[in-house]
């Protein structure tokens, strides 16, 4: 059921959307016949040549679902990883943004991994680099392939490269692709077998053919899983830490831009120690419950204007950091460190 209407009745793609998504199509073929048509929920949309052949369902659930055109994000709005964010302009962005120089040896990776603990940014930088690389972004869960889209894996992933070859240049981006291509799926169910030989076969014609501007951009958190096949076809595989000091500073400059609070630059400061191994999205979701502190003593929040809530102060954080701990193990961190080591690009 390509539709995958779930339990509550709305469509999971495993993808992160943001809501703001409209429909860019494909290029027009003048004066075809009509029987290949494409809902795109606004406006049926004739059918690109290159995608006959396809399922036209799953070519419209790419588009609509996959393809994401929302806003474009911007190298300030990732706090810290300033040598992911140095690596990736070089090898990545400039490429896609000026092929005619990035030829032959210098020629762009078609794929590259990005691992690290969860919460730490690995989605924004896919992100950031199709918006920084004018790309169309495709934005998929691999967990969603395998398990929610059984029996369609393997054509969806064939129509995705389709559509994205289309849209040139183009990110896709593959989250948990661990669990596409680790070394279990080839053993486990057939059909995660051939979604997996689907996906290095594409992986390899967008890698061989000069023209096609199309990077895949794979994150996981365990890295470990993906087998060697699939590593090697990674070239540049770049480790995503959890912030440094300087990260965290900015992570909070960035969460409380928006925020009243009255936090003194050396509350901020201690803030950023308290905060050791906090992940990105720990602080985020830090400075989510201390923003509940001033709202928890107003007695009739219908009733109270926007400008008597009190701006967030640090004893609401001081609440707050009793409540969100750091949820990454010392364990896990020296796993990531040790694969760096092992299968981690320098540069
Ligand atoms: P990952 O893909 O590594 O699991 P995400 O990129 O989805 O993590 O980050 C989850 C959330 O945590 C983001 O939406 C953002 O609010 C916050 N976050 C994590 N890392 C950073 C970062 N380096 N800079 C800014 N925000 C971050």
């Amino acid at each position: 059921n390509i539709t995958n209407n779930g339990a509550s009745g709305k469509r999971s793609l495993g993808g992160r959307r943001n809501g703001n998504n409209k429909f860019v199509p494909p290029l027009l073929r003048n004066g075809g016949d009509s029987e290949d048509t494409i809902n795109t929920g606004s406006a049926e949309v004739e059918m690109d040549e290159r995608l006959k052949g396809l399922d036209p369902k799953i070519v419209e659930m790419i588009m609509n679902e996959i393809m994401d055109t929302g806003p474009g994000i911007d190298w300030n709005d990732i706090a810290g990883l300033k040598h992911a964010k140095k690596t990736i302009l070089e090898i990545v962005v400039w490429p896609l943004l000026r092929p005619d120089i990035f030829t032959g040896l210098r020629g762009p990776p078609k794929g590259i991994l990005l691992f690290g603990p969860p919460g730490t940014g690995k989605t924004l930088i896919g992100k950031c680099i199709a918006s920084q690389s004018k790309a169309t972004f495709f934005s998929i869960s691999a967990s969603s392939l395998t398990s929610k889209w059984v029996g369609e894996g393997e054509k969806m992933v064939r129509a995705l490269f389709a559509v994205a070859r289309i849209h040139q240049p183009a990110v896709i981006f593959v989250d948990e692709i661990d669990s596409l291509l680790s070394t279990r799926s080839s053993t486990e169910h057939e059909s995660s077998r051939r979604i997996k030989t689907e996906f290095l076969v594409q992986l390899d014609g967008a890698a061989t053919s000069a023209d096609d501007r199309i990077l895949l951009v794979g994150a996981t958190n365990l890295p470990q899983e993906i087998d060697d096949a699939a590593r090697r076809r990674l070239v540049k595989r770049l480790y995503i830490p959890l912030p440094d000091k300087e990260g965290r500073q900015q992570l909070f400059d960035i969460v409380l831009a928006s925020q009243a609070h009255s936090l003194t630059p050396e509350e901020l400061e201690a803030l950023v120690q308290k905060t050791k191994g906090y992940s990105g999205s720990d602080i985020s979701n830090l400075c989510k419950e201390a923003a509940l502190g001033p709202i928890r003593n107003i007695e009739d929040i219908c009733n109270v204007s926007a400008d008597q809530v009190r701006p967030m102060s640090f004893c609401d954080f001081e609440e707050a950091l009793l409540q969100v701990r750091a949820s990454v193990s010392q364990s896990e961190l020296e796993m990531y460190v040790q694969w760096n080591n092992n299968f981690g690009s320098l540069a």
